[in-house]
């Protein structure tokens, strides 16, 4: 029997619950123990753990956040850190640890298993979709679906009063929640951190827009896009465009929340589930993936070496569509 310990580390997500509840249910199935890990790791270090029971999972699945809380511990980063947290974990007799979170809380798992000796698997648990090694993360179809309702509600008073707005939204390193909510909302440009923003061109093209009779626009701007944010771009190109009026909405934090939509339910489900199958075919750092439907097992250095690429054709689809 395997005791195992499961966290959820770094940014939070939707979704991760149902991916907890997945880790424990299958875990039981096994006649395995779970212990869960309150506030990644700080409450590894801080021994700030639980022996979960089919109570806590309860619903759960479609509450948003995480029940566990999450963290981000510096105190981990040091050896002296993860040695304390070692010994609380030998002391519980915890042989396994499943970890939900993104790349940095990956490298952590590496470290974690190295050090303690024993396999540590990882679940993708981040708003961003960056990770390399599955098609889809958990919690980035529920933050591009509220994004996307926001933009809805944000078109019609565009159309209203006839103005450009710029929304931004997250990824401050991936353009991959700017990319497919653009797409939705039907956007007259989408800027990301990935590619080069050129001001110029965007006027120029908004000066077409505007010449050919289009009163309202949305331009979706990641957070981290080169220009700077949606307030930056939209000044830089109020400057060069004064007649149509720009305003700016910032949506903010409303996109890590909320009830995970079904996709994310069950992409969690998958990998919850997964990574307890991993643990029961002898495998150790890797991250489980679901790539082209199937679920396959990357190891943890290569998810987080390498970065999910933005697809040149979802690129172009803007520029087709616009
Ligand atoms: P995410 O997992 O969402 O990418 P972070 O990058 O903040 O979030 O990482 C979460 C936590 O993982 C950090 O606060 C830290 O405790 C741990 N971590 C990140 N990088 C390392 C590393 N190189 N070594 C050990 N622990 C790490």
């Amino acid at each position: 029997m395997k005791h195992v310990a499961v966290l959820t580390s770094g940014g939070d997500a939707p979704g991760m619950n149902a991916c907890i509840r997945a880790v424990v249910r299958s875990a039981f199935r096994e006649g395995w123990k779970v212990a869960g890990v309150y506030r990644g790791y700080q409450g590894m270090i801080e021994n700030d753990l639980i022996e979960i029971t089919q109570d806590h999972v309860h619903n759960t699945i479609h509450r948003g956040g995480t029940w566990l809380k999450t963290a981000r511990s510096e105190e981990f980063m040091t050896v002296e850190g993860r040695q304390k947290a070692i010994s609380h974990l030998r002391e519980r007799g915890i042989d396994a640890v499943v970890v939900i979170g993104g790349d940095g809380s990956f490298r952590g798992a590496i470290a974690l298993s190295k050090e303690m000796n024993i396999p540590v698997v990882g679940c993708p648990g981040t708003i961003d979709n960056d990770l390399f090694g599955t098609d889809f993360t958990i919690g980035y179809d529920t933050a591009v679906n509220t994004a996307v309702e926001a933009v809805d509600r944000i078109r019609d008073t565009a159309t209203s009063h006839n103005r450009l707005f710029f929304v931004e939204v997250m990824g401050r390193d991936a353009g991959f929640i700017a990319l497919r909510t653009g797409i939705a909302v039907g956007a007259e440009a989408v800027l990301i951190p990935e590619t080069v923003t050129y001001i110029e061109d965007l006027s120029s093209k908004l000066a077409s827009d505007w010449a050919s009779q289009r009163r309202s626009g949305i331009i979706i701007v990641a957070e981290g896009d080169d220009q700077g944010g949606a307030v930056e771009v939209a000044k830089q190109v109020q400057e060069r465009f004064p007649q149509w009026e720009t305003k700016v909405t910032v949506l903010g934090h409303i996109q890590r929340g909320g009830h995970p939509s079904a996709l994310d339910r069950i992409l969690a489900s998958r990998m919850g589930h997964g990574a307890i199958q991993a643990l029961k075919q002898g495998l150790s750092s890797v991250m489980v993936g679901v790539k082209a439907g199937q679920v396959v097992y990357i190891p943890f250095e290569q998810a987080t070496k390498h970065h999910s690429e933005i697809s040149p054709y979802l690129l172009d689809l803007i520029e087709a569509l616009r």
